[in-house]
Parts: structure tokens; C-alpha cells; sequence
């Protein structure tokens, strides 16, 4: 089942590794048919080629549009070697065998990445490429396609090693084909739809570049990969890691998660993360003064976490997280003496992500489930002061303000149902994930006495805190909780039937409340 390309069809935009590997045809005695601009970089380096144009009889036309659309160039990828039929049809109507097919596609991506307009857009939509690759692609027991930069090295190798290229590697290389056309589809379908307003096309495509195998999924039965979506937002798929080993499936998640809610924070900002959820989240003036703010929040499950920053690190920074064990740090960058402390970790994961996500910006998220899945616009909801109601007899103070806007803030990033107490400009409490917001306050109450009893102080960290809801209180029982526990003021979205009864407990709580209008559900 070797393939011994007899006449190949070399048409690529990116001319990336095509000279050497021409040669390397020519050397072999195959016989090189070529497009219009890549014929002409061949022969300018003295490789034998013939133009498809002359080969076919027919000149390229409507400026390129037509090239290769032709029945001797698709009936000499499509037709089977093994059938008599078609090989007398191919005779009959002058259409030669071609074996290899090398195509890269006009730069359709990188034109819409680089903001091209409408109409460039338009004229950089490929078709006589695609069209080739799909039917060489299909008609891979008789002929190789070529669709990557890697594939000339790849198949030159396999010639040189094996005579010939095996169908195995036909199949790879036709499963590679198919991905490169549909990815490239979905690619334009995404700017179309885009710039015409559908957010949600009748038939959705999204394209996915394989950026990485991993050892495994969530867990070590599952099998697992990274795809970069060519969106190319700033975060865990963009980063560069600078050191530490291959990232799990799970650090990805739960990096994922911590870079884009320190994004949200304006001043300096450490995000801990455990399980996808935060377990420590503070402000300060520096990154040193936030990490230790956000490491006191709950030291004991930030151990083995991952931690991210807002902010370039710096050697105070980096000296003060490498004091315990993390498995990832992210960052936008880091300068030389942070990189320097966090060498000395070897297990340590550093990312860095150039600049961060914005928290703001547009985008959708997908949730696989049974049969299809979920997509929905990104929650780049942010509440500011002026989106707030004032609720209570109280009104909350400045320093409480604040405090409620950043738990609020912190309470977006918590997988509901989510209640974060915070002073300071650091969190002191955070419940996640519990069936009843109830229990979350409780436990977000108890972590802030285990955290006021590992930093071995007497007052209680929760005593004149803030309260965040992610949702409303639909009884007065989870206020209850979080003022007994010491939290003066409160802000949730409100909007439930008991409001009014909410209040009343808050007022007789002698707690100030805000209410948002904006709930932040994370499931
Ligand atoms: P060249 O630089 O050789 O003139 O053009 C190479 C590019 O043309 C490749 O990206 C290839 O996919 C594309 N191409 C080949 N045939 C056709 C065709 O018939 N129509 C269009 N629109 N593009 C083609």
C-alpha cells in the first residue's frame, strides 16, 4: 500500500518550506504542476515545474477566483486507480493521475485578525484549495494531501525512510485535510455570522486548533486534549509557561478561572484558586501585601492551589508565594527577579499571559450536555457604584462601599450558590457550591473562624465585614447567619418574593444592604 507520487499539485499561500521539499520531489522524478505565484517561486529557484494552466489547457480567470476548478485537476485527484471504468474515463478525457496534492489556504484568518474590511475578507475566502483538499482528502487510498507546514519534513522523511508514503499515513494526513477545510469553514462562518449581527447561526461552527494532547482528563481514565478557538483572548490557552511540567486537564480549568477573575480588580490583585473556586482574593498595594492578604482567607486549602496576579510579579511578590507549595502562578508577565525565586521551584508552573482578559469584553461560553450543548454569551456583567439601591435605614459606609463592590466582584468568580464575606479589600470568608445558600453562609462563617484561628488573632476576621450574595436571599435565615457572624453591611441582587422580609431582618440587624439588579449565577 506504498504511494510512489508519480506527478504532484503544489498551490500554497504560505510558501513556508516549499523550495526544499520541490527539490526533493524533482530529485525523485516527479512530475510538478503548480498554481500561478507558487509556479513562479519554483522556477525562480530553478525547480522543474509546468503550470496547472498548461497542463489543463485552460487559463487561471475572475482574478484568481478560478485556478484549479477544473475536471483535470479533480478528476485527476478523485479518480480511482483500481477501477478500470475510471481509468478509461480518465484516458478517454486526457485527465493525468495526480498523487500529492500540497495546498495551504489563502490566509483567511490572519486577514480577519488583522482587522481586514469586508470585501478583503470576502476575497480571502479560498475555494479552489479547500476544494482540492477535500477531494484528494476523499480520495486518499490513491493520493497524499498535504496541509501544514510540518507534513513536507514529515513526508519527505517517510520517502526517504519507506520508498513511498503508506496508507496509514494517507489516512492521517486526509483526517488532517478534512480538519484544515472545516476548521477553515467555521472560521468564516464565526467573522459572518459576526458581522452580521447572528450570534446564534442556524448551524454553529467552531473552529479548534489542537494546541496540546494531555496525559489525561479530569481523571486518569479520561483522555484529554487543549484546543486554542482563534479568538486568541489573553489567558491559559495563550500563555507562555516558562517552567514547571506539562499542565493537567484540572490546572487548566482552575487556571482558567483564577486569571479571569483577578482580571477584574484594578488595583493589585491575588486570586487563590482550589477546584475551580477561589479560597483567597485581595487587593493591596502591592502584590506582596495582596498575597498575604488572600493566602490568610484560608491557608489551608490554598496549599497546592493556583495563584494568580494582575500585575507583573516582582522578586517581593514571587519571594512571598514561593514560601508554600503551589502548583501553577500566572501572571502577565514577571520580571527578572521573580523568574529567579521561582526557578528554585521546580514543580512550580509559571504561565504568563502577556496581558489580561478583559473581564468586559464581549465572548461565549459553551457547556457540553447530553446530545448538544449550551452556549451563552460570557458574563461580563460588572456592577459599579451607581448600579447600586440602598435597601436599609442604613446606607452602607465608604469603606463598607467598597468592600461590597469587591465581594460582589469576587462573588462572580464562585460556583454557586456563593456567599463571600470580605474586609479590607480582601475576602475573610468564601462558601461555594452548596445546594442552599444557607449552608453557604455557615461555611463561608466557619472558614473565617478557622482562618482567625491559623492567623492566631483574637478578634474575628468576619467582625465588621461585608456579605456578598451571588443570588438573592430567599429568607431572612442566610443574613441572619452572616450578621451573626459579624458582617455589617450586605449586597445581593434582590428581586425575591421575601424581600421585603429580608429587609426587615437587616434593618433589625442594624445591617446596611445594597441590592445589584444583577445576579451572577455560576454553575
Ligand atoms: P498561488 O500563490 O500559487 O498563485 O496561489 C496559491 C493559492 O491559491 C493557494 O492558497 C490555493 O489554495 C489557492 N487556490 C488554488 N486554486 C484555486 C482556485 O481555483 N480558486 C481560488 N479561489 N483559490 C485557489
Amino acid at each position: 500500500d506504498l504511494l510512489l507520487p508519480r506527478r504532484a499539485l503544489l498551490s500554497v499561500s504560505d510558501k513556508t518550506g516549499l523550495l526544499e521539499f520541490a527539490r526533493f520531489l524533482a530529485a525523485k522524478g516527479v512530475e510538478i504542476l503548480s498554481t500561478g505565484g507558487t509556479a513562479r517561486a519554483l522556477r525562480e529557484a530553478g525547480v522543474p515545474v509546468i503550470d496547472v494552466s498548461e497542463h489543463t489547457g485552460f487559463p487561471e480567470i475572475l482574478d484568481g477566483r478560478v485556478k484549479t476548478l477544473v475536471p483535470q485537476v479533480h478528476g485527476g485527484l478523485l479518480g480511482r486507480r483500481d477501477l478500470p471504468e475510471h481509468v478509461a474515463q480518465m484516458t478517454e478525457h486526457h485527465i493525468a493521475p495526480i498523487d500529492l496534492l500540497a495546498v495551504n489556504l489563502y490566509p483567511f484568518e490572519a486577514t480577519v485578525a488583522a482587522g481586514g474590511d469586508f470585501d478583503a475578507c470576502i476575497e480571502t475566502i479560498d475555494i479552489g484549495g479547500p476544494a482540492m483538499i477535500r477531494s484528494a482528502a476523499k480520495n486518499h487510498a490513491h493520493v497524499a494531501v498535504l496541509t501544514e507546514p510540518q507534513h513536507f519534513a514529515e513526508i519527505q522523511a517517510e520517502m526517504e525512510a519507506a520508498g513511498g508514503i503508506s496508507l496509514g499515513t494517507r489516512r492521517r494526513l486526509a483526517i488532517a485535510g478534512f480538519g484544515r477545510t472545516a476548521t477553515y469553514d467555521a472560521a468564516i462562518t464565526r467573522w459572518f455570522s459576526g458581522v452580521n449581527g447572528e450570534v446564534f447561526p442556524a448551524r454553529l461552527a467552531i473552529p479548534g486548533l489542537l494546541k496540546q494532547g494531555l496525559r489525561y482528563g479530569e481523571n486518569p481514565h479520561q483522555q484529554a486534549a487543549v484546543y486554542a478557538d482563534g479568538t486568541g483572548r489573553p489567558g491559559v490557552v495563550s500563555a507562555e509557561q516558562i517552567q514547571g511540567k506539562e499542565l493537567s486537564f484540572n490546572n487548566l480549568n482552575d487556571t482558567d478561572a483564577a486569571i479571569e477573575a483577578v482580571a477584574e480588580f484594578e488595583r493589585p490583585a491575588i486570586v487563590i484558586v482550589k477546584h475551580a473556586n477561589p479560597c483567597g482574593v485581595a487587593e493591596g498595594v502591592d502584590l506582596a501585601a495582596a498575597w498575604d492578604a488572600a493566602l490568610r482567607c484560608d491557608p489551608v486549602s490554598a496549599f497546592g492551589g493556583i495563584v494568580a496576579a494582575n500585575r507583573v510579579l516582582d522578586g517581593a511578590a514571587a519571594a512571598r508565594i514561593a514560601a508554600i507549595f503551589s502548583e501553577v502562578v500566572i501572571a502577565p508577565d514577571a520580571d527578572e527577579d521573580a523568574r529567579a525565586i521561582f526557578a528554585r521551584k521546580k514543580n512550580l508552573r509559571l504561565l504568563l499571559t502577556g496581558t489580561l482578559p478583559d473581564p468586559a469584553a464581549p465572548g461565549v461560553s459553551f457547556r457540553s450536555i447530553a446530545g448538544g450543548f449550551l452556549m451563552q454569551s460570557r458574563d461580563a456583567g460588572r456592577v459599579s457604584e451607581a448600579d447600586l439601591k440602598i435597601v436599609t435605614r442604613r446606607a452602607p459606609t465608604a469603606q463598607e462601599l467598597a468592600d461590597l463592590l469587591f465581594a460582589f466582584r469576587v462573588c462572580k468568580h464562585v460556583k454557586s450558590n456563593a456567599i463571600v464575606y470580605a474586609k479590607g479589600g480582601a475576602t475573610v470568608g468564601i462558601g461555594a457550591g452548596q445546594m442552599s445558600r444557607v449552608d453557604s453562609a455557615r461555611i463561608a462563617a466557619w472558614k473565617s473562624e478557622e482562618a482567625t484561628k491559623a492567623a492566631g488573632i483574637a478578634e474575628p476576621l468576619a467582625r465588621g465585614s461585608v456579605v456578598a450574595s451571588d443570588a438573592f436571599f430567599p429568607f431572612a435565615d442566610g443574613l441572619q447567619a452572616a450578621a451573626a457572624a459579624g458582617a455589617t453591611a450586605v449586597i445581593q441582587p434582590g428581586g425575591s418574593m421575601r424581600d421585603a422580609e429580608v429587609i426587615a431582618a437587616a434593618d433589625a440587624a442594624g445591617l446596611a444592604m445594597v441590592m445589584t439588579g444583577m445576579r451572577h449565577f455560576r454553575h
